[in-house]
């Protein structure tokens, strides 16, 4: 089965089926002398669902249709029903899969069985063990988990690796999975720039989007290979397949490790040209990763993931600030990026939010009320984060980063709520210093307006998902397009080009900080365009810096100009590098 390629490597595991509207449920292991207790818990939540249910149907009206009272005894019957209850408990046992995984492992796999029936009366039943799981992880989300216990499967012996599999994931939900037992991933949707993919790439495992059918022709529990290089899955392989799998996988753990050694070489091209690699974050707690591999700094920290998954309630001041200083502390003096906030389009806050009300009838939200359009409507909101940001700065070396900027209106009212932002802080007597403003350049728009934005702004980070999303009108997130979405058009290299080229004869720093920057694909090319400052996730700087130390970017940019005159300037950048 083929997907889209978003994160190297291979994994090997078996698949943990889990519908979209149900990611968010925990996933962890029981230490084997709590699986009596966690048992118990699945039973607890079984007794107060048969009681509610009960109670619905002692109380209700007269003239309720009696069909409802025969519903209600068909969940009281499910929930007894070993194919449920039974199977679920196998579940906690034999694999020590916390309650609320095990029951959502086992209602996918009643749910298929389900699908496969003639009959449409039993099809439909489908639906009611799915209220039932529903109602009973909303019990046990009530009563809250034993000790929850995050780990990876080898810490519980014998245990085999797993790969989650799933229609689709939202970036608020990936998030999540920062840190758990999930090995790889496998989605039916996406594109390879799609947020998702982009927080699978932060956490460095092997993962698969867009490949359409996985989540229908995967079964819980097949053995699957994820070959996030190739952007191959494949379902139960034969054990010479697995063979070469395990190989290539042990070959690519090599690799990584020499690849490690060159972290503390300074990132030099053959002809001495410094090139300074940063990291993106996601979380505060990236940075210890973003130093570990050598990053000279955070080039984007994407704030929103710290607006997600809230329950429609937002970080307050005191908290960003919490959550940003500990970023610049944990750069120890090193710069940190910050960007405001960049929600919408795919990266939806919670329902409740103001945001979300608006955007509820957005047609096309990626051309809709996002980043910075969205904080400029949200004033309050927007001073809040630029206070919480600026008291960051007194703990380190902070740069201000706008994503989206296109209008000279929308400069002016950054530059207002800064204005007032800092006003407030001096009022207040808060500490903070001095930071560098620096935009976002994703909209053709903005590109193509760089003598207006040198004249606003200290600094320049080129986000080329969304330049290439903007300029070939392809959405990122769909795999259906996802083939026209080409970092390589002849128009993308343009305003790349320019962009790079106004910014370096300005003498202001510029950056592409989008997925071309982590891609060793682009890495000669962009230096041949004269970048000399790339931002990706942290796992992907050896391998850049490896190409860099191993480029003579004054040869490069000699090979420039006939690749922007080319019509295929792939084939043609690939030949002048042969030649
Ligand atoms: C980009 O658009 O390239 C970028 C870095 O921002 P994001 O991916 O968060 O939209
Ligand atoms: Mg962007």
């Amino acid at each position: 089965m083929f997907g889209l390629p978003v994160s190297r490597g291979v994994a090997i595991g078996r698949a943990v089926l889990v519908a979209s509207s149900r990611v968010d449920v925990a996933h962890y292991y029981i230490e084997p002398d709590r699986v009596q207790a966690e048992v118990g818990r699945l039973r607890h939540a079984r007794d107060t669902v048969a009681e509610e249910l009960s109670i619905l149907k002692r109380d209700l009206p007269a003239e309720a249709p009696h069909e409802l009272a025969a519903l209600l005894d068909v969940h009281l019957m499910l929930l007894h029903d070993e194919m449920l209850a039974g199977a679920t408990k196998q579940w906690i046992e034999t694999r020590h899969y916390n309650a609320e995984w095990a029951l959502s492992a086992q209602t996918e796999v009643l749910a298929r069985q389900f699908d496969d029936m003639e009959d449409e009366y039993l099809r439909e039943r489908k639906a009611d063990i799915e209220q039932v799981a529903e109602r009973m992880l909303r019990a046990m989300a009530k009563e809250g988990p034993l000790l929850p216990l995050r780990g990876h499967p080898r810490d519980f012996g014998g245990e085999d690796p797993l790969v989650l599999v799933a229609n689709d994931i939202a970036p608020a939900d990936m998030i999540q999975f920062k840190g758990s037992v999930f090995t790889g991933f496998v989605t039916d949707v996406g594109g390879k720039t799609s947020h998702t993919a982009i927080v699978a790439r932060s956490m460095d495992i092997p993962a698969v989007v867009g490949a359409r059918e996985a989540s229908r022709l995967i079964r819980q529990d097949d053995w699957l290979i994820i070959d996030g290089d190739a952007g191959v899955v494949l379902i139960n392989p034969s054990p010479i397949v697995l063979e070469e799998y395990r190989f290539r996988q042990r070959q690519s753990e090599l690799e990584r490790a020499r690849l490690d050694r060159l972290r503390h070489r300074p990132s030099v091209t053959l002809d001495g040209q410094s090139v300074e690699l940063l990291a993106n974050i996601e979380l505060p707690a990236d940075s210890a990763i973003a130093l570990e591999t050598g990053a000279v700094g955070v080039g984007l920290f994407r704030t929103e993931f710290l607006f997600m998954t809230r329950n429609g309630e937002l970080p307050g001041e005191d908290e960003q600030y919490e959550a940003y200083r500990s970023a610049v502390e944990a750069m120890k003096g090193l710069p940190v990026t910050i960007r405001t906030v960049d929600v919408g389009a795919d990266k939806p806050l919670d329902r409740l939010t103001v945001s979300e009300l608006k955007h509820e009838h957005a047609l096309n939200p990626a051309l809709g009320l996002r980043a910075i359009r969205w904080s400029l409507s949200e004033p309050a909101m927007f001073r809040q984060q630029l206070r919480a940001i600026l008291r960051a700065s007194a703990h380190g070396k902070v740069r201000l980063l706008i994503p989206m900027v296109a209008h000279l209106s929308e400069i002016r009212g950054t530059m207002d709520a800064l204005g007032r932002a800092k006003q407030q802080l001096i009022d207040a007597g808060t500490p903070f210093n001095d930071v560098e403003l620096g935009a976002m350049i994703e909209i053709p728009a903005a590109a193509m307006t760089m003598p207006m934005l040198l004249r606003h702004f200290d600094f320049f980070s080129i986000g080329t998902n969304d330049l290439i999303q903007y300029t070939l009108a392809i959405d990122r997130a769909d795999e259906a397009v996802a083939h026209l979405y080409e970092p390589w058009h002849p128009a993308v290299l343009r305003l790349l080009s320019d962009v790079i080229g106004a910014a370096n004869k300005a003498g202001k720093h510029v950056s592409v900080c989008g997925e071309m920057a982590g891609d060793v694909e682009f890495t000669e090319l962009l230096l041949a365009l004269g970048l000399r400052s790339f931002s990706m996730h942290p796992a992907q700087l050896p391998s850049v810096k490896q190409r860099i130390l191993r480029a003579d970017a004054a040869r490069l940019a000699r090979y420039a100009s006939a690749v922007m005159e080319a019509d295929e300037p792939a084939k043609a950048w690939k030949a002048a590098l042969a030649g």
